[in-house]
């Protein structure tokens, strides 16, 4: 018989319904079987997971890689190095580059690029806006996992935001008609710029621009009324849209209500930073912790883990979006001078893991919103996301007896100075290997895959 490449043996499989004791068989890149100890086939390489579990890669669907365009921030190598520490296997990445992915020529500039430097697989949005309606079918054919558009202009970013913006009623109307056809997921920044605007003046001109004021500044009712309006559309429209970062409980409770009433085209993304860090942080952290929407207090968090368990919010990305330290460090005397976004993905999957530890969910929770729910949402399945014969083998070993302080200075994101939410963090589980398609790209915290090995993933099916 002929020898298969690679069995890892003597692992806990976990799936989102059951943790099974199996070895797993890899060929060419992909599951070939699920055994049990007594009947293993011969194999070229073989990985012993005895305590470990072994569960699926993780897939980032909220990732902004900053190339092209801002490299000093980040860049597709640094970026995937980052992910593949942290046991991420894809990343969905978003349209905020220079150019923005709003037409079809930078989408397949953005895949040529990444596809010679991605050390992970990934998948890529495509940008909508105003300016940009007539190129989403295009994109949609190009293989686009979804799209994105952002209700606000940010005229100090034009040149990453060109094409991606729409500020008009009328306009989102026809992005959603336009977008609903193609059968994609609509994402977009859901805050409202005229709220925000009026409590920064207020608080501006009373002198507030401390850390923890930022807060103050983009209050519940900001993202609570965004999200009100774009579900209505959602609801009229039918287009499958997914609100990513949804910081606070009392967003959380409108998607709940229109998913109450059937429509279950609306869904929902938190981060880790929403669901373990409150608004004091900012006040030890400072600009480090300044994310849009920001940081809540101790009650709408406990608000938005109940709705992380009752299925309302059904995946978790990281918003991994670096900038450099010297640009946050202005945020320190004046927070608005600060700009927005944390160099995140190393800690996703290990702060989730920590709250497995805790006793706050699953394993089978965690592969269900950090990889199933994902692959399913973003058209990807069953090639990957989960662990059946014939997917991708993405496969992550687990240690959870492994206790880990984060520290910034291990990282391997660009921007690890400026990476601080969660350093300092005692983590008890964390991933010890990550294989994309059978092959090893981090081993023991150390990443040693190559760049350009990492695949495009075209949507496999508007909905799976
Ligand atoms: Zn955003
Ligand atoms: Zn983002």
């Amino acid at each position: 018989m002929q020898k298969v490449d690679l069995l890892i043996t003597s692992g806990q499989v976990v799936r989102s319904d059951s943790i099974l004791k199996a070895d797993i068989v890899v060929h060419d890149g992909k599951i070939a079987g699920l055994v049990e100890d007594g009947l293993r086939p011969e194999a070229e390489q073989v990985i012993d997971a005895k305590g470990k579990f072994v569960m699926a890669g993780v897939i980032d669907p909220h990732n902004h890689m900053r190339e092209p365009g801002i490299t000093k921030r980040e860049t597709w190598v640094t970026g995937t190095m980052a992910a593949a520490a942290g046991g991420v296997t894809t990343v969905l990445e978003h349209p905020v580059s220079i150019p923005p992915t709003a037409t079809l020529k930078a989408f397949e500039d953005k895949k040529a690029l990444a596809d010679a430097k991605s050390l992970v697989d990934f998948g890529l949005y495509g940008g909508d806006g105003t300016t940009s309606i007539e190129n989403i079918p295009a994109l949609a054919g190009a293989g686009a996992v979804a799209f994105k558009t952002f209700i606000w202009d940010y005229p100090d970013r034009a040149a990453e935001f060109e094409g991606i913006t729409c500020t008009d009623d009328d306009a989102l109307l026809e992005i959603f008609e336009e977008v609903s056809k193609t059968g994609l997921v609509q994402t977009l920044h859901a805050e409202s710029k005229a709220i925000v605007q009026h409590y920064t003046k207020k608080l501006v001109a009373a002198g507030r621009k401390a850390p923890y004021d930022h807060e103050a500044s983009r209050p519940v009712l900001s993202e609570v009324e965004a999200i009100s309006r774009v579900v209505l559309f959602a609801m009229e429209t039918g287009v499958r849209l997914n609100i990513p970062h949804l910081s606070s409980g009392s967003g959380a409770a409108v998607i709940k209500a229109a998913q109450d009433k059937g429509y279950d085209n609306i869904t929902a993304e938190t981060c880790p930073h929403y669901l373990f860090l409150t608004k004091e942080r900012l006040q030890e952290i400072g600009p480090y912790g300044k994310v849009n929407p920001p940081i809540r207090s101790q009650e709408e968090q406990d608000k938005l883990w109940e709705h992380l368990l009752n299925g309302t919010i059904t995946t978790i990305g990281s918003d991994h979006g670096p900038h450099l330290p010297e640009h946050k460090e202005k945020g320190w005397d004046d927070i608005f001078e600060a700009p927005a976004g944390s160099a995140a993905v190393e800690a996703l999957l290990p702060t989730m893991l920590n709250a497995v530890s805790q006793g706050r969910l699953t394993l089978q929770d965690v592969t269900r919103l950090m990889s199933e729910n994902v692959a399913k949402l973003y058209g990807i399945y069953p090639r990957k996301g989960v662990i059946q014969v014939g997917s991708d083998a993405d496969l992550i070993l687990v240690d959870m007896g492994k206790e880990v302080t984060i520290d910034r200075d291990k990282l391997y994101t660009k921007q690890k100075d400026a990476c601080r939410m969660f350093d300092g963090y005692h983590i008890v589980g964390w991933p010890v290997m990550t294989m994309v398609r059978g092959t090893v790209v981090m081993r023991d915290g150390e990443v040693v895959g190559e760049p350009g090995y990492g695949q495009f993933i075209a949507r496999l099916t508007p909905e799976s």
